[in-house]
Formats: C-alpha cells, sequence, structure tokens
C-alpha cells in the first residue's frame, strides 16, 4: 500500500516544488515508484518533470471538482518510475467551485484510495495557502513534509500551519503525522543560516532531517530542462544532498 506525504508550508518559495520533484526521482532511483501529485495551479512540478501544458487532457482539477477518475489523469514522466497527476492554472478556480459541494474536503482521498495499491509513495506538492486544497491534501496524506527556507522569519506562520494539521486531524484524519522539517536553501556561509537551523531544531526537535539542502544554482536551473537534479546534473551539490534525504526518508520508514 502505497504511503502518502503531502510537502506543506504556506509561503511560497521554499522548496516544495523542488523538494517534492527531487525526493520522488531519487526515490524511484531507489527502487520505489513514485506518483507526484501536482496540487498547485502554478504546475511547477507538472513542467518540472517535462510535461508540457499541451500534452495535458485532464488534470488534477477535473479529479476534485469533476470527480473525474484519478486513473485517466495520471501520465508517465520521462525519469523512469516517477508518474504525476499534472496541475494546470485551471486549478486556481477550484477553492470557490469546491465550496458549496458535498464532501469538498475528502475529494482527493477518495481519488487517491483508488490508486494507491499501485505505488509506493505519493507526493502532493501544497500550493502555498491553507485553503481547501491543502485541506484536501492534509487528508488524503499518512504525513506531512515541511520544507522551511533558511532564511530571517523560518518559523513564521508554521503555528498557523501546525493549527490546519490539528483541524484535519480532529475532523477527517486522525493518523496524520508530521514526517519530517527540511532545511532548504542553507547557505553555511552566513550566521543567519546556522542560527535558523539551531532554531527549527530547537522547535521541531527530531523531526528535523539531518540532511540540509543548501543553496545550489544546478537545482534552480534543472526546472528549465524539465529534468530532476539527479538527471540534470548529478555530480551536482543539490544532487547529492536530495539523494541523501531520499535515503533518510527511506530509512525512517524503514525502522
Ligand atoms: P515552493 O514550491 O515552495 O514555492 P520552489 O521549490 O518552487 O518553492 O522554489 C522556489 C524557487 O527557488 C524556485 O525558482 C527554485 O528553483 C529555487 N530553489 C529551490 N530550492 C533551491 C535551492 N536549494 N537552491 C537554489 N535554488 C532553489
Ligand atoms: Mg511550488
Amino acid at each position: 500500500m502505497g504511503y502518502v506525504i503531502a510537502l506543506a508550508n504556506q509561503k511560497g518559495g521554499v522548496g516544495k516544488t523542488t523538494t517534492s520533484v527531487n525526493l520522488g526521482a531519487d526515490l524511484t532511483n531507489l527502487g520505489k515508484s513514485v506518483l507526484l501529485v501536482d496540487a498547485d495551479a502554478q504546475g511547477n512540478a507538472t513542467s518540472g518533470i517535462g510535461i508540457q501544458k499541451s500534452h495535458i487532457e485532464k488534470d488534477i482539477y477535473d479529479v476534485l471538482v469533476n470527480e473525474e477518475p484519478i486513473k485517466n489523469v495520471i501520465l508517465h514522466s520521462q525519469h523512469k518510475g516517477l508518474d504525476i497527476v499534472p496541475a494546470t492554472i485551471q486549478l486556481s478556480g477550484a477553492d470557490v467551485e469546491l465550496t458549496p459541494q458535498m464532501a469538498r474536503e475528502v475529494r482527493l482521498s477518495d481519488a487517491i484510495k483508488t490508486i494507491k495499491d499501485d505505488y509506493d509513495y505519493i507526493l502532493i506538492d501544497c500550493p502555498p495557502s491553507l485553503g481547501l486544497i491543502t485541506i484536501n491534501a492534509f487528508t488524503a496524506s499518512d504525513s506531512i513534509l515541511i520544507p522551511v527556507q533558511s532564511e530571517y522569519y523560518a518559523l513564521e506562520g508554521l503555528s498557523q500551519l501546525l493549527n490546519t494539521v490539528k483541524l484535519v486531524q480532529k475532523h477527517f484524519n486522525p493518523d496524520l503525522k508530521i514526517e519530517g522539517v527540511l532545511l532548504t536553501m542553507f547557505d553555511a556561509r552566513t550566521n543567519l543560516g546556522n542560527q535558523v537551523n539551531k532554531e527549527v531544531r530547537e522547535y521541531f526537535k527530531d523531526k528535523v532531517y539531518q540532511t540540509i539542502i543548501p543553496r545550489n544554482v544546478r537545482l534552480s536551473e534543472a526546472p528549465s530542462y524539465g529534468l530532476p537534479i539527479i538527471d540534470y546534473d548529478a555530480s551536482s551539490k543539490g544532487a547529492k544532498l536530495y539523494m541523501e534525504l531520499a535515503k533518510e526518508v527511506l530509512a525512517a520508514h524503514e525502522k
């Protein structure tokens, strides 16, 4: 049975999509089958693994709003073992359209249940908000991985995020866990990075991964080639550290 992880932080630009794509690709290189669910209207995970907009007939919007079977929406990527439920800008209307509908919080959960056995891991790349799409993602997930940018105000907003987790646990998904907290875009040359590292570890304790993702220009170039970092520049620091993360995630599950 597949294990579902939502990558979430309502702040934009903290590394959710970069982590979804690269953790996903690395897990396949470690022998796991992975479905990436792009739940952001920006569609950055979709384009980031090389899926062109013109090749998308149906997307996650159709699954959430029109109850299209998720099977019909899944596409294979160029990277072996990595499939995707794509997103397009169409998704930006979903929050409003779902609001008056029945079972609006469990749409994604119901859809994912139908394909859970087909994958080892299902990673949901959440949008930068705590709205209905993120609630759907949390309701559908076993756990949440929180990327935190090693910057000023890194912890800001995280108590709101944890409140949303509590609400979803109370109403829809009592078993929802925190998978881990990942420091991203770390710059060891600054005191700030080290200070944020310390603060995040004080707050989240052993939930914080040992692996820290450095700021690495190759990581920011890879999406424009539609490639995970491992396929774009396997020798880069970014590639090495995302592989370490994937091993750490697997090790935690094999315990
Ligand atoms: P989010 O999905 O949280 O909005 P992204 O993963 O899209 O964040 O990252 C925001 C931007 O920062 C993107 O342009 C991405 O390529 C870049 N980026 C992400 N992680 C790194 C990193 N470790 N080093 C350099 N650039 C990064
Ligand atoms: Mg994103």
